[in-house]
């Protein structure tokens, strides 16, 4: 191709990110998308730096490490989103070390006698964890500073082709939508919701996956606490369930009993964009067209989103003159 100019379907952090690096590298980029933040799935999210509900490990650990030092340098810039925890990750029965342990940079497993009752093993890190509303307005600060345009579409794209008259390179990061729009039976929702509270005065983020709490995860952001979880295969309901509410927050208070003090401040639900295996990678769609395709990033799209942003610039590099 002769230019560098590309068009990224989908606004979430996957687009931005992928947005981002691409106008950092030359490319003449816009967005365009459906919904835009706020009022996306990536707003939604958590968020912590997990490889959660996505595959596969060995694509995966090389996306999850870029993104993991990323974050590290990106912490140092101030309100935007972005803060360092312990993960603590708890088990009732014993585990081996995570895929994701050569990522981190200080792994160390946990004494039995440090653990709550009941659990035998487990295992902290230090991680990234992310405040979705502020860093998704940093992201679009810098694609815009950076020269790039967002466009909100009136309704979603049907047909790949609505939106190809005047680009030959398309970045699809549709996530969820992805499904109907290239027919991929692949992709499937993951529904989660959450809990957010005040924070009665929790540091370390706490992770129960496996064991007679789970899925349960208490993320502490400063001033409040957003606990969850659930992770629903095939269920598109995205309206908040007050019994699942109830339960996240009885799991919850039986992890850290000091949340019994913590109010209320709200509840939400989202469709994280499942698939067999993240889909990032080159079509030849037609004669004319090309797209990369970057979705299915399932519970972990912010673990991953600067590591497959770098592939799809590698991508787009293999392509453009
Ligand atoms: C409850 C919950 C907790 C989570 N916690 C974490 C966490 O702790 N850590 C983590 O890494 N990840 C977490 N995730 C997962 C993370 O949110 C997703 O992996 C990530 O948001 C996916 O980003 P995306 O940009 O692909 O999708 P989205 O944010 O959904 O963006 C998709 C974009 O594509 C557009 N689009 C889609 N289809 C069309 C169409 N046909 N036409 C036009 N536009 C279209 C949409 O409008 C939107 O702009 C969580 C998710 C949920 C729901």
């Amino acid at each position: 191709m002769k230019n560098k100019k590309a068009l990224v379907l989908g606004c979430g952090v996957i687009g931005l990110t992928s947005g981002i690096r691409l106008l950092e590298e030359g490319y003449e980029v816009e967005i365009v998308a459906a919904n835009i933040p706020p009022d996306t799935t990536s707003n939604v999210a958590t968020a912590y730096w997990y490889p959660f509900r996505v595959s596969p490990p060995e694509k995966v650990l090389p996306w999850a490490a870029l993104t993991y030092d990323k974050y590290m340098e990106l912490v140092k810039i101030p309100d935007i989103g972005l803060g360092i925890f312990n993960f603590v990750q708890i088990f009732d029965h014993k585990v081996p070390d995570p895929f994701w342990k050569p990522v981190v940079s200080n792994f160390i497993r946990v004494g039995k006698d440090e653990l709550p009752p009941g659990y035998v093993d487990g295992y902290i890190a230090p991680i990234a964890r992310i405040e979705t509303p502020i860093y998704m307005d940093y992201l679009i600060a810098r694609f815009k500073e950076s020269g790039g345009k967002i466009t909100k579409l009136d309704k979603e794209v049907e047909n790949i082709e609505e939106i190809t008259v005047n680009h030959k390179l398309i970045i699809n990061c549709s996530g969820l939508g992805s499904g109907k729009l290239f027919n991929d039976k692949e992709v499937f929702p993951i529904r989660g919701q959450l809990v957010k509270t005040t924070n009665p005065g929790l540091r370390d983020c706490i992770n129960e996956e496996e064991g007679p709490l789970a899925v349960s995860y208490i993320v502490p952001h400063g001033t409040y606490c957003i606990l969850g979880g659930t992770a629903d295969d095939n269920d598109w309901n995205l309206e908040v369930d007050p019994k699942t509410s109830e339960e996240i927050l009885r799991k919850c208070r039986e992890l850290d009993p000091r949340l019994n003090e913590a109010e209320i401040l709200g509840e939400r639900v989202g469709l994280r964009p499942g698939r067999t295996e993240v889909r990032l990678e080159l079509e030849h769609f037609s004669n004319d067209l090309l797209i990369i395709h970057n979705y299915g990033h399932g519970g972990a799209g912010f673990t991953l989103s600067w590591g497959c942003a770098e592939e799809v610039l590698r991508f787009a590099e293999s392509v453009c003159e």
